[in-house]
């Protein structure tokens, strides 16, 4: 069966001397893997498009569950090559590919997630020094994944508080914190923040100028949360 849908490549594994297996996020498909016959060749009708960030329509052919359909073609859409090209920008893509990586299910469908790596792509390509940016990914992908940290209030009692205790991913207030660890203290500015990144339209977050700080503080406690979720850090990898 043909199938046909618009991927991002988040990562590729050379196999043989010449052949790659390509992880695409794609539209209509989640994450899937493809395998790509001889793309690493010189006259490869496969061009430049299989190179990691590059977005382009693709058909796929292979049996309807098969766990590895062939790639028969991929046109590039955008190839995010300023992303690539610059080290520190692309380390940072690196962290949200990872945690995509990570925390996505193969093989799920989640247009939420597909359209927000690709405008955040969009968006590093013009600018890649928001840090910003970044935090934005990483707070509406980890709403639509469903582990993302409680900041709206104690997780018990719903009383406003500003310690996050990373053990519950949420804010607990000083009552019903009695005897647990040390929290991470936030501040009213940044937990006010957390809340509207989670609720505001994307096409805001280039006009925001939120201080340095406060930016510091959310990207902190955001990054011990997936860490304490995961139990590792998250690697950079983009391969
Ligand atoms: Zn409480």
């Amino acid at each position: 069966m043909l199938k046909r849908t618009e991927g991002i490549v988040l990562k590729t594994i050379p196999i043989g001397e010449a052949d790659l297996i390509v992880t695409y996020l794609t539209y209509d498909f989640g994450l899937i893997k493809a395998f790509a016959k001889s793309p690493r060749k010189i006259k490869s009708r496969f061009g430049s498009s299989l190179e990691p960030l590059t977005y382009s329509k693709i058909s796929l052919w292979g049996k309807e569950y098969a766990n590895l359909p062939r790639l028969t073609q991929s046109d590039i859409v955008m190839s995010f090559r300023c992303i690539r090209e610059k080290l520190d920008c692309f380390l940072k893509v690196s962290e949200i590919i990872e945690l995509t990586l990570t925390f996505l299910p193969e093989a799920e469908i989640n247009k939420k997630i597909f359209m927000l790596l690709l405008n955040t792509l969009r968006t590093m390509e013009k600018d890649c020094n928001m840090l910003l940016t970044v935090i934005f990914y990483k707070v509406r992908f980890l709403d639509i994944v469903g582990y993302s940290p409680k900041l709206d209030g104690c997780a018990r009692c719903g009383k406003s508080g500003f310690s996050f205790y990373i053990s519950q991913g949420a804010i607990i207030c000083e009552k019903c914190a009695k005897g647990m660890n040390s929290p991470i203290r936030l501040s009213p500015g940044s937990v006010k923040f957390y809340e509207s990144l989670r609720s505001w339209n994307d096409s805001i977050i280039g006009r925001l100028k939120p201080s340095n700080s406060l930016l510091s503080e959310l990207s902190g406690m955001i990054n011990d949360h997936i860490t304490y979720t995961l139990s590792r850090p998250l690697k950079l990898r983009l391969s």
